[in-house]
């Protein structure tokens, strides 16, 4: 690897570009940011099915790629080699670590190639979905996932991938698809975190609760985070209306997930002051201040109720 013109640095950082400015992956020193590198790329944003071309979703004919004139073997080939590029290993294990080094577009092909050569399909087309709405390619993520479901029609696992597509294109059908991959499968958690959400849009807070709390009592996740986040929402909700008791509890139901949410802690501190347990409050406060720094309301609960007299050596010493 060449070393920064600028810096000397070794290090470097992938960035995918919005797709509106196409498919660039640039390469940033990692040290001074300098750009070292724009690499533009070919994907096959249609599904991958029957014998489409894996390079760029054309369609062959008689032997040829009618879009990117590349022969099948040609399309294999190129695919081995940038799958040497990213450490060898099978074509799924690569796309995973090229997608975790930021580089998504080429995880996106190494998925794709998974998808068309194995070992196992359909993994590698749960990988190349959500690869697909990360780079915002919304609509295309749904046909993906449609054409999963068509190849897989017991498998939860791709209703959930279809319900999170059409959620982020805004569809209405988010809410059925998630529940026939629940129906399959009750362990899904971002079908169920998707559920939650929906619950939630749908002024139904209880039931988006008792999904979340199910997705909580999980191993982490980002469907746990989602869910989490949820939570706060409704703490911040039941502190707008003033239903302290209500706060009380779901705050205590949420257990040690508030010890490691400096807005919830935010939100403890407050519900504490108005339970009357004021010193409870302070050292909640000093908490919620260690993780997130600067919070509004921290500032203004130290500003109002529960602001420190100031002693008389504080005082004298100011
Ligand atoms: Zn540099
Ligand atoms: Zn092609």
């Amino acid at each position: 690897m060449d070393a920064c013109s600028k810096c000397e640095s070794q290090e470097r950082r992938w960035q995918t570009l919005p797709l509106s400015r196409g498919l660039v992956e640039l390469s940033r020193c990692g040290s001074c940011t300098a750009e070292m590198e724009r690499v533009h790329w070919t994907v096959a944003s249609a599904a991958p099915v029957g014998s489409n071309c894996m390079h760029c979703g054309g369609h062959y004919k008689s032997g040829i790629c009618l879009t990117c004139g590349k022969t099948p073997a040609a399309a294999i080939e190129l695919h081995h080699q940038l799958l040497d590029e990213q450490g060898g290993g099978d074509f799924l294990d690569g796309a995973r670590r090229a997608g975790a080094a930021g580089r998504l577009l080429v995880a996106l092909k190494l998925a794709t190639a998974a998808v068309h050569m194995g070992p196992r399909p359909p993994a590698a087309w749960v990988l190349r979905v959500r690869l697909m709405r990360a780079l915002e390619l919304n609509e295309e993520a749904v046909e993906d996932a449609r054409e999963l479901c068509r190849a897989q029609p017991q498998w939860g696992q791709a209703f959930a991938e279809l319900a999170l597509s059409l959620e982020s294109l805004g569809h209405d059908g988010a809410r059925a698809a998630a529940d026939l991959a629940l129906s399959m499968d009750e362990n899904l958690p971002d079908a169920r975190a998707l559920r939650a959400r929906l619950l939630y849009a749908n002024n139904r807070f209880g039931a988006a609760r008792m999904e979340s709390m199910e997705v909580l009592r999980g191993p982490p996740s980002r469907a746990r985070e989602r869910s989490l986040e949820l939570m706060v929402q409704y703490v911040r909700r039941l502190m707008e209306l003033g239903e302290v008791a209500s706060m009380r509890e779901l705050l205590d139901s949420l257990g040690k997930d508030v010890m490691c949410s400096g807005e919830l802690l935010a939100l403890l501190a407050w519900q504490r002051w108005r339970d009357g347990r004021i010193d409870e409050a302070r050292a909640v406060l000093d908490e919620a201040d260690r993780l997130i720094p600067d919070q509004e309301l921290v500032a203004s609960l130290r500003r109002g109720p529960l602001a420190q007299e100031r002693s008389f050596w504080n005082w004298l010493s100011t």
